[in-house]
């Protein structure tokens, strides 16, 4: 694809993703040789920094560069793209001299008035920004493009992601608008859309007539990590199922698109949450767990509990944990159970969807015990550890018909010589390609908010318990009993794709 000269401009210039993620991805794209020929930087946050004193910042000394790989050339070229334009976002005369910064770096570099707006600021100032950006007619451009990426967290509950939304739109078309979901830019998210739609033997089989259950994992081994007072007014709810966990669910559970494009995807997606049954209150109690970590000592290393970690409040109620079941009622889903689950201090990190698949209709191996709940398992591993493994039955080599259960599985690191691109490299070269395929659209992200909105409410109620669990454990005991049925249990995953706890 082709990517025309443009600048893209970084609000939150100075603030901690820009210089852990973003500035690192664009470097790794310039080293890939994917900018286009006239390409600038500009950071702009309200902290006073020369052009020079920036470029030293995120990039001279930014230790999430590999310096060494890249060469001094290469980072001094890269860094002569970087400027700086201290600006206070709230402060609606500053946005002309952006505009006006931004037209000399335009006129230097000779890039014809294609922009990127990266808003990686606080989330309350995203309806300023956009607002301002209007105000100078930045929003908009004769003879260029202009686009406007939104990170994470868009909006806090429904109201406010509509109300953001609605404001964003009055300033932005939905096509200049890319809601940014990180989760999407892994390579192994998107696989998940070519082992469905690219192999003939898994689509046939991926229904309610083949498919018993479908179980997703995110789970982080780490607490709060100073992230305590942002976190604590979220929670796992917000922070992860919303969006990261929904989407994955997006993509188990979309139709076919009838092109692989952004327009066509992203309408399937919309379908699913469309799809997703109402909870109840009552549904709430019995099929949403939200738990708390509480304090443990693991690996002979003494682990606080989320209420004593900075930042949280005293007596929080916010859940580092949630398990929930729900239904899609749609053709393809009707009846089959999704179970979906995040949390803080879990055993270990890793993100992975689980398909267990219906056993056989006729045990032919039923005298062995052992047997009479066998069924095939696809495993799609998100991180880390990537790659896809599917569990079946096979017969033990000697007498009689003796079966034992195997793996057959596909690692992505034996893909050697292969560049895998991180998630922010990814999406930010669609971005700048035009491509809003792995962005999310407005109105799923509010069908998204609708479903959990529901949760939020009913544990504002106050009378749905928040269970403890211990540091280093997988959850509540309550969420166990979510996945009803003789043997069935969630997939304990290991670090390693091909063991777990079961
Ligand atoms: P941060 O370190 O606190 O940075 C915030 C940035 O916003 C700073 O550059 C700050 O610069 C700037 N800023 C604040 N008020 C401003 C104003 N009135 N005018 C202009 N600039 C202003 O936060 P962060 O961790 O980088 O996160 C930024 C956004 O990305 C947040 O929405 C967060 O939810 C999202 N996010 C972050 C991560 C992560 O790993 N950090 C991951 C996912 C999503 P000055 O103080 O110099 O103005």
């Amino acid at each position: 694809k082709k990517t025309d000269d443009q600048i893209l401009v970084i609000f939150g210039a100075s603030g901690d993703l820009t210089e852990r993620k973003l500035i690192p991805a664009v470097f790794d794209l310039y080293c890939g040789g994917f900018l286009p020929e006239h390409f600038a930087v500009t950071g702009v946050s309200r902290s006073e920094y020369s052009d020079e004193a920036y470029r030293q910042k995120v990039v001279f000394e930014n230790e999430f560069i590999l310096k060494k790989e890249a060469g001094e050339d290469k980072l001094k070229a890269f860094a002569d793209a970087i400027f700086y334009q201290p600006l206070d976002t709230k402060n609606t005369d500053s946005y002309n001299t952006l505009k006006q910064r931004l037209q000399t770096i335009d006129e230097a570099k000779g890039i014809c008035g294609n922009y990127i707006f990266y808003l990686a600021t606080p989330p309350s100032l995203y309806e300023t920004i956009a607002e301002g950006l209007s105000h100078v007619g930045l929003n908009k451009a004769e003879n260029a493009w202009r686009r406007l990426i939104i990170e994470k967290p868009f909006g806090y509950d429904l109201e406010s992601a509509k109300q953001l939304n609605s404001k964003l739109l009055a300033c932005f078309d939905e096509e200049q608008l890319y809601r940014i979901d990180h989760y999407l830019g892994k390579e192994t998210v998107q696989n998940m859309f070519v082992t469905r739609f690219a192999n003939s033997i898994f689509e046939p089989l991926w229904n309610r007539n083949y498919i018993h259950r479908v179980e997703i994992t995110a789970a982080e081994s780490v607490g709060l990590e100073k992230r305590g007072g942002y976190y604590d007014s979220a929670g796992a709810l917000r922070d992860m199922v919303q969006n990261h966990l929904f989407q994955l669910v997006a993509l188990v559970a979309m139709e076919p698109p009838v092109k692989a494009d952004a327009e066509s995807i992203r309408n399937e997606k919309m379908k699913v949450f469309q799809s997703l049954r109402p909870y109840t209150k009552e549904d709430i109690k019995t099929n949403v767990i939200r738990g708390q970590y509480l304090g443990s000592k693991v690996r002979g290393e003494d682990l606080p509990g989320y209420r004593e970690e900075e930042g949280v409040k005293e007596g929080s109620k916010t859940e580092t944990y949630v398990a929930m079941k729900f239904f899609i009622d749609n053709w393809r889903w009707g009846g089959v159970p999704f179970y979906i689950r995040t949390g803080k201090r879990l055993p270990t990190r890793v993100t992975e969807v689980v398909i267990h698949f219906k056993p056989n209709h006729h045990h032919l191996f039923a005298h062995d015990k052992s047997l009479s709940n066998a069924h095939n398992t696809l495993v799609i591993r998100i991180q880390p550890n990537e790659g896809i493994l599917l569990k079946f039955d096979m017969k033990i080599p000697g007498a009689g018909f003796r079966t034992e259960t195997v793996n057959m599985d596909f690692h992505y690191d034996e893909l050697t010589d292969v560049y895998v691109p991180g998630a922010y490299e990814r999406l930010i070269l669609d971005c700048m390609q035009g491509d809003a395929t792995l962005y999310s659209r407005g109105d799923s992200t509010e069908s998204a908010w609708q479903f959990v909105d529901t949760i939020l409410k009913a544990w504002e109620e106050d009378d749905i318990p928040v269970y403890g669990y211990p540091a280093g454990t997988w959850g509540p005991e309550h969420a166990d009993n979510l996945i009803e049925g003789e043997n069935m249990t969630w997939r304990y995953p290991c670090k390693n794709l091909t063991d777990d706890g079961n």
